[in-house]
């Protein structure tokens, strides 16, 4: 499965990184960098409170 971030959607919130700065990073506008990587269920905890921290459902593990 792979974790990837929809810049497009994103909105700037920054909550992902708050939760998780171990996995999300932000620019200097608290919009998220982007991400394309392979993670495996069960989901580490902090990718899952990444996804569930975000208002945009920007973030999508799939
Ligand atoms: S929480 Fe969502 S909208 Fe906010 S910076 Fe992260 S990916 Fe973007």
């Amino acid at each position: 499965m792979k974790l990837t971030i929809d810049t497009a959607k994103c909105s700037g919130h920054a909550r992902c990184y708050a939760v998780a700065p171990d996995v999300f990073d932000i620019d200097d506008l608290g919009y998220a960098m982007p991400i394309d990587r392979e993670v495996t269920e069960p989901l580490d905890e902090d990718i899952a409170a990444g996804v569930a921290a975000c208002p945009e459902r920007a973030i999508s593990v799939r």
